[in-house]
């Protein structure tokens, strides 16, 4: 039995990240559907569930492939995305971060100096704050 599934499996995709997180919906859908007994939730927790096995079931490797690092490349963009939040808000007493005019660069200025020319360290466009 071992034997056959693994022949089965030969060339075939099997699981990933991305299949995980799927598999990690799904189950969330199911329980939210046994909650709230609405069918509409059990149909997407099936359908996420069906996604996931084609893509388990797959021979086009190379493709299931790409979309898993598409998806680990916005997860770890997230990532960074919430550490910068994380580490403004920890800073939001001692520091203003401001956002060019012109080129939308962040800057981080200390607080508490009164009117000051800022100096875009991006593009050089100075601008002036309160900080
Ligand atoms: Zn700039």
């Amino acid at each position: 039995m071992k034997q056959k599934i693994q022949h089965f499996m030969m060339g075939r995709y099997g699981a990933d990240q991305l299949g995980r997180l799927l598999m990690g919906v799904s189950v969330a859908f199911l329980l939210v559907s046994l909650l709230t007994r609405l069918d509409i939730f059990y149909i997407i927790a099936l359908g996420t569930m069906a996604y996931e096995y084609y893509r388990m079931m797959s021979r086009q490797v190379e493709r299931r492939y790409a979309e898993n690092q598409k998806y680990l490349n916005g997860r770890y963009l997230l990532v960074v995305k919430w550490n910068r939040r994380k580490e403004h808000f920890r800073q939001r007493k001692t520091h203003h971060f401001y956002k060019c005019p012109a080129c939308k660069q962040k800057v981080r200025v200390p607080k508490g100096k009164g009117r000051i020319c800022i100096t875009c360290p991006k593009c050089k466009e100075e601008f002036i704050r309160k900080s």
